[in-house]
């Protein structure tokens, strides 16, 4: 039986040859239960020796294959590439500096072998070595998107999971191009099992993930999986309103029954009206644009990426290829 094993790869030169080791000894490991290996690299326009490190690699072991995007797409590209070029009955993703733990997968293969789930996904347990404030948003965010959305994305849910060959059939018709992978896979469904491990820290190199990057794939999660915040700004437009209205009854009644006429006093909290409903409209408006960006982007229909190379490259191929 086959078992793909996707490596997204940007700027992983120093990762590689560890991950590479730790691949091979899974394979030895597995390989008296009959379990064979596609290895495939996605190297998502690395600037470094990410490229020369994985054609390395293909030159000594057929079980490796890639694919080189032509430019820096991003993890969520690479993923889908990869699985998209995955030919095996099983398929994980792991990423290129060993956080994910290469250790796992023997469990999450006999779990899917003793058919108890469909996926089997890794998940954080610590948030150990990671910038403190960067875990406390990472928490916020889980908690706020899980409030709003229908399916449950788990806190410390990571892209690492093992997955049959119809989850990632599923995982592919899912087409859109602003992709948010941990919604996605939820999103699916299928029966997943859970398997904690602590923090790993990563192996060599540093982390791609900027806290402005993450913050702008909060937003793209919440985007693309709810239109709660639309309705959000519905909502506070409609109190903000309803609050003008009473106020304007209450003035009303002031001045005409009551016949209280003192304006001018009320001028500072006129201003503090006027910036407030001005500050909801904005609101609503980036809101709005948010959505409407997002449609705009996904009608062009462009592809989620484009590929420059792959190991068939350069081969003969057939003539109709
Ligand atoms: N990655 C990628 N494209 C990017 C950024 C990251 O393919 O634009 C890959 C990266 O090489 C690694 C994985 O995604 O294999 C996770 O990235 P990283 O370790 O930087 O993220 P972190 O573990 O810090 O969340
Ligand atoms: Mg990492």
């Amino acid at each position: 039986m086959l078992i793909s094993l996707i490596v997204p790869c940007y700027n992983e030169e120093q990762s590689l040859p560890f991950l590479y080791k730790a691949l091979c000894d899974l394979r030895n490991e597995l390989a008296p239960d009959g379990k064979s290996f596609e290895f495939i690299f996605v190297n998502d326009g690395s600037t470094d020796k990410t490229k020369d490190v994985i054609k390395y690699m293909a030159s000594k072991d057929g079980d490796v294959r890639y694919v080189f995007f032509s430019r820096n797409f991003g993890k969520e590209a690479a993923m889908y590439a990869g699985l998209e070029a995955s030919r095996g009955e099983y398929v994980a993703i792991l990423d290129a500096d060993m956080q994910d733990p290469p250790s796992l997968i023997p469990e999450m293969v006999r779990s899917l072998d003793s058919d108890e789930a469909d996926i089997v996904a890794a998940r954080r347990v610590t948030r150990k070595g990671e910038p403190i404030i960067r875990s406390f948003f990472a928490r916020r965010f889980y908690k706020l998107i899980n409030r709003m959305i229908e399916v449950e994305i788990a806190d410390g849910a990571r892209d690492f999971r093992l997955m049959r060959r119809i989850v990632v059939d599923a995982i592919l018709s899912v087409s859109e191009r602003q992709r948010f992978s941990k919604g996605i896979f939820a999103w699916v469904g299928f029966r997943t099992k859970w398997i904690e491990h602590v923090n790993v820290e990563r192996v060599a190199g540093e982390t791609k993930w900027s806290f402005w990057k993450l913050f702008k794939y909060a937003i793209d999660g919440i985007v693309a999986f709810t239109t709660a915040p639309l309705r959000l700004a519905t909502i506070a437009g409609f109190s903000s309103a309803s609050a003008a209205f009473l106020y304007m009854i209450y003035y009303f009644i002031r001045a005409v029954i009551l016949r209280i006429y003192d304006t001018v006093p009320g001028y500072p909290s006129l201003l503090c009206f006027i910036l407030f409903i001005g500050g909801l409209i904005l609101m609503a408006l980036g809101v709005l644009g948010e959505y409407i960006g997002r449609t705009y982007i996904e009608t062009k229909g462009r592809p989620i990426y484009i590929k420059a190379e792959d190991e068939n490259s350069g081969r003969t191929t057939s003539p109709d290829t």
